[in-house]
């Protein structure tokens, strides 16, 4: 307003009117674009950037902002890294935060810079804050949707001007005036298939026209794809921030089942047990999301579904009030008791969210170096040498074992581990011939493994079941050292007993390579062609040392 007093008193020719009108306009665009005096404390997009950047120059050694990517009128969709040494990649654990995929979401941007501020301004005064920077490298998405944001602040003519209560993101839609895609129904995870979102543009729950269609979207998945380093996603956990109902939600959206196929019953307790520890610090309920209501096409639904990542929707402040007005718009007064209220459930969030399987007691066998359930692809090669002679159709493949039995005995389980998927040997997964006997040697080989100065040892389960058979058949694991040498560390060969299909644990020590790198290698060889050899591998693991 004062920028637009000044220009007036310089008026003096028609040209300088018409461009003080052009001012004017400017300034009164980015006039609407903010809180009105009442809610001044809440941060609007441009004043959320002068935070975030401010708090970068704070403290450059910890804090990088970047931007993961641009909004459908091209703004920028700012995050921020945390960690001691932030400029290089430590391969620690990695925990993401994101906020504000509906725009009138507002608290949410103030909860994520809540939490910037509390790393920051605390590292180097508080052990356990300065502790959790050091040991992992923390993840912050400030606004999915500016667009929406910016937008959200420009109703004057509303029921409660300045706000509009919009919740999508601002693309427009092919063969309608309706703006917008919700971004939470709009990722490619089971999107569209439950009846969680809708396939009407003027709905707020307008799934796009296809998965994946936003590219406020795009930018999330594509940011959290490129986490993926050596096959591995690094992100182990995920709150998005939404409001309201002071809610702890943990996937899935789209089923009502509290354990589908796509979800280990190991998994299914580390969500529950988080997401009631966090509970229990700031008073919120916890519950599967579909509990709530069913989702379909949501972020955690994708998060978990195709990354594994513990992913967790934080409903903030208040519980459910009867209008929008109510349930999106409390007052900046609430702002800093209803952030700090969630102090505790940060910290021991950030605590346990890198290794989220210490939740069910699991740390040291699946928090090391490696942990494949199985259950998504984490790099293996096939077929790594490129002289494997088994059929296509009766090689390794990761998948959906089929049960196989001859004369009542079941040389191929219909079960695995953990999950639906282990590696199998002819599984109707793979690629189909008319026999899927393995006939022949098949070979995967993991990704490249750091171990440790004091790695604990590897440890797998498998089957190894056969026919009538002899030394020609057999399944065994080799280390591959930087040197592409393999050392044979354990064996299982065929005998002339019939051996059916029982899963069976295995562990080898590994020491002799401590602080190497190593790749695992897994082979299986049915060389008699009478016999029917069939091999399964589940739940890979090197483990932390005990
Ligand atoms: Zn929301």
């Amino acid at each position: 307003m004062i920028g637009r007093l000044r220009a007036s008193r310089r008026l003096l020719s028609l040209a300088s009117v018409l461009a003080a009108i052009l001012l004017a306009f400017a300034a009164t665009a980015v006039t609407a674009a903010d809180f009105p005096p009442k809610d001044s404390r809440y941060h609007s997009y441009t004043e959320m950037v002068t935070d975030i950047q401010a708090t970068e120059v704070a403290h450059p050694d910890i804090v990088h902002v970047f931007s993961i990517g641009k909004s459908y009128q091209g703004r920028d969709i700012w995050a921020a890294k945390i960690s001691d040494h932030v400029a290089i990649d430590e391969g620690e654990p990695e925990i993401l935060f994101d906020a504000l995929h509906h725009a009138r979401e507002h608290l949410t941007v103030e909860q994520a810079l809540y939490l910037l501020h509390l790393l920051a301004d605390n590292y180097g005064v508080d052990p356990q804050i300065t502790n959790i920077v050091n040991a992992s490298e923390i993840w912050i998405i400030f606004a999915v949707n500016p667009d929406g944001f910016v937008y959200d602040l420009t109703c004057t003519g509303s029921s409660h001007p300045p706000y509009c209560a919009w919740r999508k993101n601002r693309q427009p839609n092919a063969g309608t005036s309706a703006i917008g895609t919700d971004l939470n129904r709009n990722y490619g995870y089971r999107w569209g298939c439950c009846g969680g979102s809708s396939s009407n543009p003027a709905s707020i729950l307008y799934r796009g026209p296809r998965p994946e269609s936003a590219p406020e979207v795009r930018a999330v998945r594509d940011f959290v794809r490129s986490r993926v380093v050596g096959g591995i996603q690094q992100i182990r956990a995920h709150i998005t921030f939404h409001t309201n109902g002071e809610l702890i939600l943990w996937p899935y959206g789209y089923t009502k089942a509290n354990v589908p196929a796509d979800m280990t019953s190991v998994d299914h307790l580390a969500f529950y047990r988080m997401a009631k520890a966090m509970a229990a610090r700031n008073g919120y309920t916890a519950m599967q999301s579909s509990d709530l209501y069913v989702t379909d096409g949501d972020q955690i639904d994708w998060m978990y579904g195709t990354q594994r990542i513990f992913s967790f929707t934080w409903e903030l402040f208040p519980t459910e009030t009867s209008t929008v007005w109510g349930d999106h718009y409390p007052a900046d007064e609430y702002i800093a008791p209803q952030t700090a209220r969630n102090k505790s459930a940060l910290l021991y969030f950030l605590s346990i969210g890198g290794c989220p399987y210490a939740s069910v007691g699991l740390g040291v066998a699946n928090c090391g170096p490696f942990f494949d359930d199985t259950e998504i692809s984490r790099g293996w090669g096939y077929n790594p040498d490129g002289t494997d002679t088994a059929p296509a159709g009766g090689r390794f493949w990761r998948g959906d074992p089929q049960p196989t039995s001859i004369n009542g005995l079941r040389y191929q389980p219909d079960t695995t581990v953990s999950g639906r998927y282990a590696f199998v040997t002819g599984t109707a997964a793979g690629p189909r011939t008319n026999s899927n006997d393995l006939d022949g040697r098949t070979t995967i080989r993991s990704v490249p493994i750091a171990l440790p100065a004091t790695p604990g040892p590897l440890s797998f389960w498998y089957v190894f079941a056969h026919g009538p058979s002899s030394a020609a058949d057999s399944l065994n694991v080799f280390i591959e050292d930087s040197t592409t040498t393999r050392t044979r560390v354990w064996s299982k060969v065929g005998t002339s007993a019939i051996v059916g299909a029982t899963w069976r644990q295995a562990r080898v020590d590994l020491t002799r390579w401590a602080g190497k790198r190593i790749r695992i290698v897994i082979q299986a060889t049915d060389g008699s062609p009478d016999s029917l050899v069939e091999a399964l591998v589940d739940d890979i693991r090197v483990e932390r040392a005990p």
